[in-house]
């Protein structure tokens, strides 16, 4: 169980959607949360798996934790 920054963040990334069941598909879903990588990221919803990392909360503004991917 991660803590994140803030309840909008948490309400974001721990959303389920009865309908898909792979978040990726869902259009309501814009943020997602990689524990792998310890990153969150703006889901583009093209198809693919494809998000923008983000370093800032978009709801309280607090920096995120650094990705733990290897750039
Ligand atoms: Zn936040
Ligand atoms: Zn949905």
């Amino acid at each position: 169980m991660t803590t994140h920054c803030c309840s909008d963040m948490t309400r974001h990334v721990e959303m389920k959607c009865p309908d898909h069941p792979v978040p990726q598909n869902c259009p309501d879903r814009v943020l997602k949360y990689s524990s792998r990588f310890n990153e969150y990221g703006l889901v583009i919803h093209d198809g693919g798996s494809a998000s923008y990392s983000i370093r800032f909360c978009p709801f309280c503004g607090v920096k995120l934790p650094a990705s733990r991917r290897d750039n």
